[in-house]
């Protein structure tokens, strides 16, 4: 069978956790320094319509780790620069006989639309403001691995939820595994139909922190923003900062995250953001090994030899991988870095 990861929003729960455990599995394997099995004659198109650090590099990441071919496209220099539609690219690739796509657009639903004409699986790497499924899945595994648990921790998403594919992904995601969810943000960059989104609305930075076992900030998406929806970057600042002082009114062991790109200064201070409490390093990190499942799920494992795992398993693997990163971050440290 080969599906497509187009959003959280339509997952069961069962695939979540495949995903999920996966991931570990994965992770857990090449801390370790195990091979992984290669697939052979694979070929993914990385389609990135709109800029992208984290995300491409994981995704090339995780398609060299599995031994896929990938090749790189994007919209300038491309025939679209030419005219040619979002449909008729789909379908070139499709003859190119790719295997598979992944793809980020500033389009909403585009990555529905290249699965309905390409037939095999699609990966959305972020459309629009719609979803962003596999940062979601980083996010949370980063969040198991610190917290032991999803179920029943009180987590607050807080600045640019109107524009963000990443709230929207987080949202479904981290309250379908048990978290209680709180939405904070200026009213203006609240989505205006909230009922869409589960989730408490917050417009209070401390009230929507408050007893948090993890704060998990948004981007302001200024390259989507109509003017006018902040009255000014230095009021945004001063009401919807994630720093030290906001942070106290959290959970003492509080987690703090970001999706990247940060606007230091803006959504989080330096203290903060480079702080024991942030997770954001390994919300990267993370990314590579919930890429490497998501592309393995896409063609049920096909290939490989690595069984689809559920996440009890995933989580034998994962304490697997904590003790393999620890051994080698004390390598690493006893080489001076240089391992
Ligand atoms: N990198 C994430 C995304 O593409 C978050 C962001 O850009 O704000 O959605």
């Amino acid at each position: 069978m080969k599906r497509s990861l187009l959003g959280i929003r339509g997952l069961e729960l069962a695939e979540i956790e495949d995903l999920l455990g996966l991931a570990a599995h994965y992770k857990a394997r090449i801390l370790a320094g195990e091979e992984i099995q290669r697939v052979p004659r694979r070929a993914i198109g990385l389609l990135f319509f709109e800029g992208s650090t984290r995300t491409r590099v994981s995704f090339e990441q995780a398609a060299a780790y599995l031994g896929y071919r990938s090749t790189n496209f994007a919209g300038p220099g491309s025939s679209m620069a030419k005219g040619e539609t979002l449909k008729d690219t789909i379908l070139t690739l499709k003859y190119e006989r790719l295997d598979a796509i992944v793809m980020r657009h500033n389009a909403s639903g585009a990555t529905q639309l290249a699965a309905t004409f390409f037939g095999g699986p699609v990966i959305n790497a972020g459309d629009g403001e719609h979803e962003h499924p596999t940062q979601a899945l980083a996010d949370a595994m980063t969040i198991i691995e610190r917290k032991g648990s999803i179920q029943g921790l009180k987590i607050a998403i807080v600045g640019d939820v109107m524009h963000s594919r990443v709230a929207r992904s987080n949202a479904w995601l981290l309250t379908k595994l048990g978290a209680e969810l709180n939405l904070v943000g200026p009213r203006t960059l609240m989505p205006p139909v909230m009922s869409h989104l589960p989730g408490a609305i917050q417009y209070d930075l401390l009230a929507g922190i408050e007893g948090c076992d993890v704060v998990m900030c948004l981007r302001l998406q200024r390259e989507r923003m109509d003017s006018g929806l902040l009255s000014s970057i230095g009021e945004y600042r001063r009401l919807y900062q994630v720093n030290q002082r906001a942070l106290r009114v959290a959970k003492r062991d509080a987690m703090v995250m970001h999706p990247g790109p940060i606007n230091r200064g803006i959504e989080l201070d330096d203290l903060t953001a480079d702080g024991v409490a942030s997770a954001i390093h390994q919300q990267v990190e993370n990314g590579i090994f919930v890429r490497m499942a998501a592309l393995h799920w896409a063609f049920d494992g096909s290939g490989t030899d690595t069984p689809t795992l559920r996440l009890a398993d995933g989580k034998k693997a994962a304490k697997k991988a904590a003790k393999a990163e620890k051994a080698e971050k004390s390598e690493r440290a006893t080489t001076g870095g240089k391992a």
